[in-house]
């Protein structure tokens, strides 16, 4: 098998490279050889097939929480919301104009690869946008969204149709399920979905202390969600019937076995230090969506107190729905910004958050031997335009700036993403 090799000025990897013309060389779908370019270049052979970019190459990234199908409703995300209820509104208001989500996805695919994502957690609600992750090649997980279910319907045979949603997902990559959040399942609900995972051993991805709302909800069964719920039909929900748990919402979830080494959350927002611990404890990633937090108006995540306490910690856009790009460095920049004005002063941040976009992504969604740049890993690798030529600028340059295209994404060892092709198409 003739090796490719992929040279650059500059080589990153999380914990391990930071090279000046280094390399990676691949075979098929893993990595050959990553160091400097003559060791390299050497150990691929003669008939080594190169290319040489300009920039810095790194580990593909992970976006750890997507929802590709809304790339279509981007008139929301680029909208300022006050809040969880008035975002909501302009989301329910669009949400059921008829469009085409497998379209709408698989434009979300591109647009990703196009950022430099090599691998996705990705929401899917709507089972026309099931195939979008499969059709592009990207790795990570198509998470089957359940929502709505109260106790009742569900023991109606909720389970028998859950397990043949799931079951249509097209494969790969590896399928999971995403039980919506707390307030959009009923109680008896949430604890079904985490059995049925452990039995089908597939991993789950919750939204979780997204808002202030949310955490009314869960306490108290009080709070303008909770109005609305009840106005809407859903007071049969067992958290509005007892008012409330008396507990926040990662207490309740763990209560329920729904906090496991095979969850990852989205969002975090609303924890105190002994939720925090309590993830920790549990083996359980957060991924954090800042701008997604931004646009809807709710507050920024306790990033500074998640690296301090050594949380694990992963990076996600969110949709196009509530952001305003699918670039996981874009959220990355936010998160530095976000980190610094919360007080966190260490010399380590850049790496920390480097390290969080790629293989904090790679551990919460346990994809092995992704997210780094590594003799047998796979191959999954990106090129990002950057003006500095030392390994600790560019580094520096990558996080703080954030660049919102690569210039190269390859997938399992295949090109996914060029943009010189693009160019050379342009000028023909
Ligand atoms: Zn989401």
């Amino acid at each position: 098998m003739t090796a490719v090799v992929h040279r650059a000025p500059v080589v990153l990897s999380p914990g391990s490279v930071a090279l000046t013309d280094g390399a990676v060389a691949v075979a098929g779908d893993r990595i050959l050889a990553v160091g400097p370019a003559d060791e390299v270049l050497a150990a691929a052979g003669p008939d080594a097939e190169v290319h040489e970019w300009d920039g810095a190459l790194t580990p593909g990234l992970v976006n750890a929480h997507t929802h590709l199908q809304y790339s279509d409703m981007a008139a929301v995300g680029l909208a300022e919301h006050a809040g969880f209820e008035a975002w909501m509104s302009a989301f329910m208001e669009l949400y059921p104009v008829p469009r085409d989500w497998g379209a709408s996805a698989a434009a979300g695919a591109a647009l990703a690869l196009r950022s430099g994502t090599t691998a996705v957690a990705e929401i899917v609600t709507d089972a026309a946008a099931g195939s979008a992750v499969h059709d592009a090649g990207l790795h990570g997980i198509a998470f089957w969204e359940v929502l709505g279910w109260t106790d009742r319907a569900w023991a109606d045979g909720g389970e028998s149709t859950v397990r043949a949603q799931l079951a249509a997902l097209p494969t790969p990559p590896a399928t999971g399920l995403s039980p919506h959040a707390i307030y959009s399942l009923d109680t008896g609900v949430i604890r079904d979905l985490a059995r049925l995972a452990q039995q089908l051993g597939v991993r789950q991805h919750i939204h979780a202390a997204e808002s202030a709302w949310e955490d009314a909800y869960v306490r108290t069964g009080t709070g303008d969600l909770a109005e609305r719920w009840r106005a809407n039909g859903r007071g049969e929900f067992a958290l509005l019937r007892h008012g409330g748990v008396g507990t926040g919402v990662l207490r309740y979830l763990d209560d329920l076995g729904a906090l496991t080494p095979t969850t990852h959350l989205a969002h975090g927002i609303y924890v105190d230090a002994d939720d925090r611990a309590l993830l920790r404890t549990r083996g359980v990633s957060v991924a954090l969506c800042p701008r997604s937090n931004a646009v809807i108006g709710l507050d920024a995540p306790p990033v500074a107190a998640y690296l301090r306490e050594g949380n694990a910690i992963a990076v996600g856009t969110d949709s196009l729905s509530s952001s305003p790009s699918l670039s996981p460095w874009q959220d990355v920049a936010a998160l530095h910004d976000i980190a610094r004005a919360q007080g966190y002063r260490d010399d380590d941040l850049h790496a920390r958050l480097f390290a969080a976009a790629t293989a904090g992504g790679a551990h919460a969604l346990g994809l092995d031997d992704t997210g780094v740049l590594r003799v047998g890993a796979r191959a999954d690798l990106a090129v990002f335009p950057v003006a500095a030529s030392t390994p600790r600028e560019a580094l520096a340059e990558l996080v703080e700036a954030g660049p919102a295209e690569a210039s190269l994404t390859v997938v399992g060892g295949r090109v996914r993403w060029d943009r010189t092709r693009v160019a050379a198409r342009a000028i023909a």
